[in-house]
């Protein structure tokens, strides 16, 4: 037997420049040009150049998505189908990724500037066992019985709620729009995706993949499109049950209005961060944390929800840890996405490189401190490129501080005691994550109980796994991605009371 298929050395660029690009929504089975006839220009952070046409949704192609999976939940072909049968669907849909995977992980990698090395360690493995573990949990959950007088018998069941709209963004294009699907599909509902219009070709292939794996026509529909078209249409429309949006703080504002102003559809909202990373003075391994910090902010070219870029270090050790963290920095400095090497790749695309160089030189103005980086690299590739940036001196009402930079680009601030540390870690006004350095024991559970955060780290910052949830407080959102916790979004209790005669 010859070597897997996953093992083959891979010429990326050759195999870019050959790879064929289908852009048209995917609407109840069927590949489709937008009903308008107009598409936009995808454009691949990497060059700038442009590699293909994406069909350019509008509500006529909305409506008609949400149509499509309206039939598929209310003639039950999904939810109707035996738990066993869902299962093994979907497992086959997360095999067909797996099967997919180098083609998925370059689509993803030329879509959005991540390194291909990431795009198939993390994005597509990530994406897969997502939907194999809902897959999993689809016949193994129970409902409810609850303790009634012997007169009757209430029973308590979780039903899907119907047609979930999911917008999601483009950082991690494939696993958010898994962490929305993984659920709901397994839940029996059907689904509406809007992909991100800046990273949209990995989408439709999952929904070819669905359909290949044998899930019905019409249970899982993608619409690609721009926000204020495609994404104000689906959160708007009147017969989309529940909407489970990732994006930033902006956005998840208005899906609130439009649940408002239409038919109070559930609205779940996973939103930006601005996390914390406390070193305290008796952290045994200072270099470890500084490592770490610098391993997590710059991954992905910091363009994570949950990047840890408020670094708050105790004065007494902050000039050793700045030191370290100023020698990792390069390590990191942004390479072609497609050589196996890098580890660092483009930002998205101009806009978001403009913003993050607008944030480095609010953060010069403003007073702090550029140990590491700080400039636009690699022009002449006509892509997007940034180097990762360190900044010390920095104060928590800094702009830098405050608002969400998402990109490679972090803060070092100090304080004195641990009390100005969790006041300076929760003057925020995200919530996403922290993380807690300290071989206190003590030190470690105070401040990790009171941090205002949905996840917080000890010791470490990198541990991540679909059993645990995934989300934020405060203006981070009120979602919660990943583990069973996120049936409760897409199901609805209902109560069923039996009346029981005597004999
Ligand atoms: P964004 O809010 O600009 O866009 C997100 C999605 O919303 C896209 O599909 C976009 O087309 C759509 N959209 C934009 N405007 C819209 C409108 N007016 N009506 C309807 N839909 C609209 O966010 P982004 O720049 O794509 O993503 C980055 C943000 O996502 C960051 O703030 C990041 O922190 C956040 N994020 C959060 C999590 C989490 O789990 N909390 C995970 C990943 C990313």
């Amino acid at each position: 037997m010859g070597a897997p298929a996953v093992d083959r050395p891979a010429n990326w660029t050759q195999r870019a420049a050959a790879l064929a690009i289908d852009g048209r929504a995917l609407i109840d089975g069927q590949r489709r040009d937008a009903t308008s006839g107009e598409t936009f220009d995808c454009i691949s952070p990497i060059d700038g150049r442009v590699l293909g046409a994406v069909a350019r949704g509008t509500a006529a192609d909305i409506d008609a998505a949400v149509k499509s999976a309206r039939a598929a939940f209310e003639d039950r072909r999904w939810c109707g189908k035996a738990p066993a049968v869902r299962k093994k669907i979907l497992q086959r849909f997360a095999d067909k990724i797996l099967g997919a995977r180098e083609e998925l992980a370059l689509l993803e990698t030329l879509d959005m500037g991540k390194p291909i090395q990431h795009a198939l360690s993390v994005d597509v493995p990530s994406t897969a066992r997502t939907i194999a573990w809902y897959a999993e949990a689809v016949d193994k959950i129970y409902d409810e019985i609850a303790p009634t007088p012997a007169t009757a018998l209430a029973l308590i069941t979780r039903e899907p709620v119907g047609v979930v709209g999911a917008i999601v963004p483009w950082n991690y294009p494939m696993i958010m729009a898994a962490w929305k699907l993984g659920p709901a599909l397994a839940a029996g509902n059907s689904v509406v995706l809007k992909p991100s219009e800046k990273s949209p070709l990995t989408a439709m292939r999952l929904a070819e993949l669905a359909i290949e794996a044998g899930l019905p026509p019409g249970v899982f529909n993608v619409v690609p499109g721009y926000g204020p078209e495609a994404g104000e249409a689906l959160a708007l429309h009147m017969d989309v049950d529940a909407l489970g949006f990732t994006g930033s703080t902006r956005t998840g504002r208005r899906m609130l209005e439009y649940a408002g102003r239409s038919n109070l559809k559930r609205v779940f909202n996973e939103l930006g961060g601005k996390s914390a990373f406390l070193v305290f003075d008796d952290c045994a391994d200072v270099e470890r944390a500084a490592k770490t910090v610098a391993a997590s902010l710059f991954f992905n070219q910091g363009e994570s929800c949950n990047a840890p870029s408020r670094v708050l270090v105790h004065e007494s050790i902050a000039q050793r840890f700045t030191e370290i963290v100023a020698a990792e920095a390069p390590k990191y400095a942004p390479g072609h996405p497609l050589d196996a090497g890098t580890v660092l790749g483009a930002l998205v695309d101009e806009p978001q490189m403009a913003t993050v160089l607008r944030y480095i030189e609010a953060g010069k103005a403003e007073g702090a401190r550029v140990v590491s980086g700080g400039r636009r690299v690699r022009q002449d590739t006509g892509g997007y490129y940034v180097e990762p940036t360190v900044f010390d001196g920095v104060v928590n009402h800094m702009t830098i501080a405050r608002e969400e930079i998402f990109g490679p680009v972090m803060g070092i601030l100090t304080f004195k005691t641990e009390a100005e540390a969790v006041a300076i870690a929760n003057a925020s006004a995200y919530g996403l994550q922290a993380s807690v350095w300290s071989d206190h024991l003590s030190r470690a559970h105070r401040v990790a109980r009171a941090l205002h955060a949905g996840t917080v780290h000890v010791n470490q910052y990198d541990e991540d796994d679909i059993t645990v949830p995934f989300g934020g407080v405060k203006q981070s959102g009120n979602g919660r991605d990943k583990s069973l916790h996120a049936f409760d979004k897409v199901t609805e209790l209902k109560t069923t009371w039996i009346r029981i005669d005597p004999a």
